[in-house]
């Protein structure tokens, strides 16, 4: 028989995690603030809870996916959590994480913490290649993973309840970076007779090719060693940026962007090795 959920937090993302518990099987209940939120979900077999309390006691694994740190303190003051297997899908810093496991064991309960790789309609759909970084009690991991699996992919990533949050933190702040990118080269071509359609397969395809960088600045940050496998070296990068800088004075476009990641480049190159990646501006960043 499948092992029994307990779910806190029916907002979009709890939703599509229920979902996908009962099409597997998995006897589920459910507890929202606003009740109402339920009433789909009970029609298609999950069970209410009259409280958070009641909820949490139904079933030994409880799944908690709030809005922030704060509502689920709110949510579980008060409610007995001994010999629990909690899991914390909420969205946290890594600092809130540790925190929290800190408190589930006072509260004697074993603590795992998630980060989310994925948005509700990836939710249930294996091809989407959603996921979810784990981190804290291994054993709780190892127990659960079929039943934590059913949603979207596991990833276990230590024993620190912090560092789901950190490689959760850390994909998304690569990603905007990105985005800050795509969004300059569009604003590039804004006032020019070129199709944002026709280009975007171009910069998709570009910035595709370019990511597969990253494993070179990973082998370079591992050997400290940073003009291991230069390809375009940091003097020959910060000579090329009046280029881009001149291009979007040209283009009327605002150059607040780019210019912090070239200031950063020109500092490194001032006290190091030209020959060196651009891997070095991690050290800036690094206080
Ligand atoms: P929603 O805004 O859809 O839902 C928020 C949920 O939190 C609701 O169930 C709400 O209850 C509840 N809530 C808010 N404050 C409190 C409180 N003080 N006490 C009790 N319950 C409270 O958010 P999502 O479902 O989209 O997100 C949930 C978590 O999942 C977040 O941490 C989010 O960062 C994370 N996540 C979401 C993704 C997404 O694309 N949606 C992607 C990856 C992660 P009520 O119905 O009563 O308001």
């Amino acid at each position: 028989s499948k092992t029994p959920v307990t779910l806190l937090g029916l907002g979009a993302m709890g939703t599509a995690l229920a979902r996908t518990w009962l099409a597997a099987g998995h006897p589920l209940t459910v507890w929202n603030r606003t009740p109402a939120r339920a009433d789909a979900l009970v029609g298609e077999g999950a069970k209410a809870s009259g409280g958070v309390a009641e909820a949490v006691a139904a079933s030994t694994l409880v799944v908690v996916c709030l809005l922030d740190d704060a509502s689920v303190g709110e949510a579980l003051v008060g409610v007995d959590l001994d010999g629990k297997d909690l899991v914390n899908l909420t969205t946290t810093t890594p600092a809130q994480a540790r925190a929290r496991a800190e408190w589930a064991a006072e509260r004697g309960a074993r603590y795992l913490d998630g980060g989310i790789m994925a948005v509700p309609p990836m939710v249930g759909v294996p091809e989407a290649g959603g996921y979810v970084f784990y981190s804290g009690a291994a054993g709780l991991f190892e127990e659960h993973r079929e039943t934590l699996a059913v949603p979207v992919g596991t990833r276990y990533v230590g024993a620190d309840a912090g560092h789901a949050a950190l490689h959760d933190v850390a994909l998304l702040s690569g990603m905007y970076g990105m985005f800050a990118g795509v969004h300059h080269a569009f604003a590039l071509l804004r006032k020019e007779d070129i199709d944002p359609v026709g280009f975007a397969p171009l910069l998709a395809d570009w910035l595709a090719a370019m990511a597969q960088g990253v494993h070179l600045t990973a082998d370079q940050l591992r050997s400290g060693d940073y003009t291991k496998g230069v390809v375009s070296s940091l003097g020959m990068q910060v000579a090329g940026t009046p280029t881009f800088l001149a291009t979007a004075e040209q283009q009327g476009v605002s150059t607040e962007l780019l210019r912090p990641y070239f200031d950063l480049m020109a500092r490194r190159l001032a006290e190091a090795d030209g020959d060196e990646d651009l891997t070095g501006v991690v050290e800036l960043l690094v206080r």
